[in-house]
Parts: C-alpha cells; structure tokens; sequence
C-alpha cells in the first residue's frame, strides 16, 4: 500500500471507466463525525484502497479495503481502548438523476450526486459501522476494574437487549423484562 494521502473528491464513474484502484491513506483527524463517535478527535492515518471496476451489467463498483487503528473511550472508564480496524465493502454506484429511481431499495447502491464520491465520508461512514455501540475495555484490563455493582452492569444488558429486540418490546408491553 501507498503513503499518499487520498484526494477528498474524485470521479468514481471516470475511475470505474479506466478500472482504476486508489491506494494510498486518510487522515483520521478530518472526520468529525468519527471524532463524535469515538468520544475524541481520531489520531493518525488509516490505510485505504479502493478498486473501481463495473459490473457485467455495466454498472460501475466500487471495492473498498480499509485499516485503522481506532481508540474510542471505553464507556466504564473513560480511558482510550485500542480498537483495530480491518474492514472490506463492497458496493455499486449510481449516477443522481440518471439511474435513482431504478436502483432505489436495492442493497449496497450508492448514489453519487455531481458526479463526484467524497473519499473521506465514504471511508468515515465504514470506520462508523466498524465501532461497538458501547466500547468496553475487556474488565481485567479496565482502570475502572471489575465493580459488579457499578453501571457496566447495565451496558452490558443494553447490549444484550440491543440483540434481542424483543427484550425492549417486552418491556415497552408493560411487563417485568423478557430477561428477568
Ligand atoms: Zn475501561
């Protein structure tokens, strides 16, 4: 992989025309919406490549590998935990105006107005997918340590809860928790 830094904008449908693969890095820093999720600004690159084809249907597509070392603040201590990031998508791009209305409802379709794809949102959009809802450092090696009676109690059952939809229906019907 490149160290250069990835331009902002491209044209994924020029760079789809020439199969085209992108390789170099993002500066964590410039993505305010990771910065919110994480709970502090991100530091450092993460390492991008991305590969523009089109598909037999002629289509244009865009494959995506990214690596990140991210550092959200664990919720029980509110110290950084180190959370690696090795991600890879995959999705087709459509032109605004010209193909909208026949892929909408269709999965993993970008729309791509002005024929230009930010490269930063993209890649901060797949970053934000790779976060845990609640980061926890492991409890063995958490400052605040392993307290049973202090509130990681509660995140852990909202995290349980979160997979188990039915568990908040449950309680939302009034009665005494599907888990109790
Ligand atoms: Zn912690």
């Amino acid at each position: 992989m490149s160290d250069s830094l990835l331009p902002e904008l491209v044209d994924p449908f020029r760079l789809a025309d020439k199969s085209r693969v992108l390789d170099g890095v993002l500066d964590l820093a410039a993505m305010p919406r990771l910065a919110e999720a994480l709970g502090r600004p991100g530091e450092g690159l993460c390492r991008v490549e991305l590969c523009f084809d089109r598909v037999p249907s002629g289509r244009p597509r865009l494959s995506g590998h990214v690596v990140a070392e991210l550092a959200p603040l664990c919720q029980r201590c509110l110290e950084p935990m180190a959370l690696p990031v090795d991600t890879r998508f995959e999705m087709q791009l459509v032109q605004e105006d010209r193909q909208t209305a026949g892929a909408l409802g269709e999965e993993d379709v970008l729309v791509v107005g002005d024929e230009r794809l930010n490269l930063v949102a993209l890649v901060e959009d797949e970053l934000m997918l790779c976060l845990p809802v609640v980061p926890l450092h492991p409890e063995q090696a958490c400052e605040a340590g392993f307290q049973p009676e202090f509130n990681g109690r509660d995140v852990k059952a909202a995290q349980k809860e979160e997979n188990n939809p039915f568990a908040v229906l449950g309680r939302l019907k009034g009665g005494q928790g599907a888990d109790s």
